[in-house]
């Protein structure tokens, strides 16, 4: 039976990016993965890296997602460096759209909200915005602009971290789905999946929305699939639809350099239902046809939909859990792509046994116990 420092459930964007930061501290790691590395929610993603347009104000989710944006251009140049693959990443920024009176109305109230938590933004006339991006069409009024947010590829980014893991040394233990974590007593002693088993003192479950796999544990991980759907068109002339990110308030876009444009997403409760829907099409089309009618002759690319892991609470579930050595990096729901860095960093720290470099406690799995525990009381 081989054995590990340690190893992790899940080879998505959470997972691989671990590996390699615990390989990195010098640990044996293995990442287990039920079929193939990248294979789900990491490569469904849209990849923007922008905490700054999204509800999340002064919160301690908030400045989670602000200090995982400033660790990704040191980390982009590592894997980048290390793997040898382009990730698309660049800082150009992203458009909050206003088309009428009602989204201005919306809009102003969240500018307001924004800048009273220290947020870079502020409104651009629907002119100037189209002369910075001349693609959107004359119905556009105003916009704000966060100037600070930043897109990836994600795609390419997961190929990368794949590589990386490599050429760290992590081992791939490929179309093993894990079935059990294997317990001694009150702690961790490796893992199973079917008739195998590897040994480790350390377990970390990154599996998504797949987390809650082992029902024979002592205690529940409440984490649930929250399906995304994502279209995809691509510009004939195959250069970048849009300078920046562009939000509406009914859909987002993503431009890549090789023309392709992104457009998402839906937040369903679908359970495990990765299909793509008529309803989720026509969002998509409206939304489109508002920023520039002209974008339904573009043609139609491919779509895809992805699950999202979501905790009860929507934040992620990052620490121990109340087995010993067994770690969770958990429910990650619309910012994974965003916090992994961030998360391979504070796991990694609280492995070996040093103070993570953000206050954990909001994202600890003892939360929801607690919460539980204050509602019966
Ligand atoms: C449409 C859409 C748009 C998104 N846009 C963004 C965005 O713009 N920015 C952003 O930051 N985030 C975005 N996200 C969210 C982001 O994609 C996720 O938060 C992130 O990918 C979660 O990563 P993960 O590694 O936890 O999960 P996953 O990528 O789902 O990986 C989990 C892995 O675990 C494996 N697994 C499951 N069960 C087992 C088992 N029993 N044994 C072994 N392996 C197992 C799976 O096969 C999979 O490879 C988006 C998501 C979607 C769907």
């Amino acid at each position: 039976m081989k054995n590990f420092d340690a190893l992790v459930v899940g080879g998505g964007i959470i997972g691989c990016t671990l590996a390699c930061e615990l390989r990195k501290a010098g640990l044996r790691v293995a990442v287990v993965e039920r079929s193939e590395p990248g294979t789900e929610a990491s490569i469904a993603a849209a990849g923007m890296l922008a905490p700054h347009a999204g509800p999340q104000k002064r919160t301690p989710f908030f400045a989670v997602l602000r200090r995982a944006l400033a660790l990704y251009p040191d980390f982009i140049a590592e894997v980048e460096e290390a793997a040898g693959i382009p990730t698309e990443f660049k800082k150009n920024g992203l458009f909050y759209l206003a088309f009428s009176p009602e989204d201005e109305a919306v809009l102003a109230e969240k500018l307001e909200l924004q800048l009273a938590s220290g947020i870079r933004a502020e409104w651009v006339l629907g002119e100037e915005i189209r002369r910075r991006d001349p693609a959107i069409g004359p119905e556009l009024r105003k916009g704000i602009y966060f100037p600070e947010d930043c897109q990836v590829d994600n795609i390419l980014l997961m190929k990368a971290v794949i590589q990386w893991s490599r050429r760290l040394g992590v081992e791939w233990i490929t179309a093993a789905p894990a079935t059990e974590i294997w317990l001694e007593g009150e702690r961790v002693r490796g893992l199973v999946s079917g008739r195998e088993r590897w040994e480790s003192p350390v377990v970390i479950n990154a599996a998504g929305s797949w987390a809650n796999f082992d029902r024979s544990l002592p205690f529940e991980i409440p984490v649930k699939p929250s399906r995304g759907q994502i279209l995809v068109l691509q510009s004939s002339d195959r250069v970048p639809v849009f300078k920046h990110m562009l939000y509406t308030r009914k859909i987002y876009t993503v431009s890549r350099d090789d023309g392709r444009l992104i457009v998402g997403s839906t937040v369903e409760s679908v359970g495990f239902n990765k299909e793509v829907t008529v309803k989720g099409l026509h969002k998509f089309l409206r939304g489109l046809l508002e920023i520039n009618p002209e974008f339904l002759s573009l043609p139609f690319r491919e779509c895809w939909a992805g699950l999202r892991p979501r905790s009860k609470d929507g934040l992620p579930i990052l620490g121990k859990s109340p087995v010993e050595g067994l770690y969770l990096a958990a429910g990650h729901f619309r910012n994974g792509i965003l916090l992994a860095p961030l998360t391979a960093r504070v796991l990694t720290a609280l492995i070996l046994n040093r103070p993570p470099e953000v206050d954990l406690s909001p994202f600890a799995w003892g939360r929801f116990q607690t919460r539980e525990k204050k509602i019966s009381q």
